[in-house]
């Protein structure tokens, strides 16, 4: 089956008990036992829902994984699957890494002692150079934000294999239909469900998928335990947002790649970087490992007030945080999703404070094209 289809069709689609061509929102806490010596699938909403088993069968297909969990943010994702890790162990990740999780890597995790390094995981050999005794993953994330630098997963992974780490994978920017880690050997891909996957910015929600049962059973038990789980109505949003995901990606693909490389000629614009640019130098790499390159690009003006100014003259795209919704958003890092991060390191990064991000949504490109060319006369 194809991609496409299998959005429709994957099995979690249709309601077992009526038919019902949209699984119905199960709002319950807790299931009858008639049988209290017996176990039932359902039994209190923490530890499964049938709604929230529905999305969960879902991405793990859509992930080519075995299993998958919902959890009530793309950071409830994320740190439950660090929370599987115990104090002393060591994880690498790469330094472009979304600024959350960044966060949560430097104060909650290092609190309870998980040790980290930051890499950048397109320098091969640094992977190498940050590996310890005590490594335990490789956490990467391709493309980077906001910079859409491009790690050459495969390579990754053989690193991490020879080390006998596990890769995890943050897919947000490119969600499954793009790139799917777990088949190029990864071992947990998580999703900030918030973006693409949900698509219409009205839900937040985290998704992770495995295709290991051991490494599920881990997953499954810091999810009912901890209990960051997302609720049914969230999941429903989820499930219907996924329906039509190719549809999304693939316009708004076609609108940044236009928008793209309109705004490589435009004069206040200094650099575009957008993988499906020609000159993008991990254009290569990306290619080999995803379908597309996704809708969200990152420019840099020539100053820091253009920026500002940018964000004041734009009418038609919203200026927030976020990305992936059915509308235009720009955002700006340095005092948005990279805020957390000293500024000595943002700046190292090259997340200068003449960069903004866009996150290229459904409208018609000529409309994007003239909102823009207003908002890029600067003086
Ligand atoms: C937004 C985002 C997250 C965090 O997800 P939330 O749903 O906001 O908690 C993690 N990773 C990436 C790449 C993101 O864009």
């Amino acid at each position: 089956m194809q991609f496409g289809t299998k959005l429709i069709h994957n099995g979690n689609e249709i309601d077992k008990h009526t038919g019902a061509l949209s699984i119905p929102i199960y709002q319950a806490s807790t299931y009858h036992q008639p049988d209290v010596e017996l176990r039932q699938d359902f039994e209190y909403s923490r530890s499964a829902n049938p709604t929230r088993q529905a999305l969960e069968n879902t991405i793990a297909v859509l992930e080519g994984g075995k299993r998958g969990f919902a959890f009530a943010s793309g950071m409830a994702a994320t740190s439950s699957v660090l929370a599987t890790f115990t104090a002393g162990d060591h994880i690498v990740i790469c330094e472009d890494v979304y600024g959350g999780t960044y966060r949560i890597v430097n104060t909650l995790f290092k609190a309870f002692h998980l040790e980290s390094s930051f890499v950048d995981a397109a320098d091969l050999p640094g992977i190498n150079r940050a590996i310890r005794k005590n490594t335990r993953a490789l956490f990467l994330e391709t493309p980077s934000n906001p910079l859409l630098k491009i790690t050459d997963l495969q390579a990754a992974i053989a690193i991490a294999r020879e080390h006998r780490l596990l890769v995890i994978v943050d897919n947000t920017f490119m969600t499954p239909y793009l790139q799917r880690p777990l088949e190029l050997g990864a071992d947990i891909v998580i999703h900030s469900a918030t973006k693409f996957i949900g698509g219409h910015s009205d839900v937040v929600g985290g998704l992770v998928a495995v295709n290991n049962e051991e490494l599920g059973n881990r997953i499954y038990a810091v999810q009912n335990g901890f209990g960051a789980i997302l609720g049914p109505q969230d999941c429903w949003l989820l499930l219907r947002g996924l329906k039509t995901l190719k549809l999304r990606m693939d316009f708004q693909g076609q609108n940044a790649l236009r928008l793209a490389e309109w705004l490589a000629r435009q004069k206040p614009v200094q650099q575009v970087y957008y993988p499906g640019l020609k000159e993008h130098p991990g254009r290569e790499v990306h290619f080999a490992q995803a379908d597309g390159a996704g809708a969200v690009l990152s420019f840099k003006l020539r100053q820091r007030d253009n920026a500002l100014r940018f964000m004041k003259n734009i009418r038609l795209a919203a200026v927030a945080v976020s990305l992936g919704g059915v509308e235009t958003i720009v955002s700006y890092p340095a005092t948005m999703s990279h805020a957390a991060m000293p500024e000595q390191e943002r700046l190292r990064l090259g997340i200068t404070d003449n960069l903004l991000r866009i996150s290229v949504g459904l409208e018609e490109c000529e409309d994007l094209i003239s909102d823009f060319g207003l908002a890029l006369e600067l003086d």
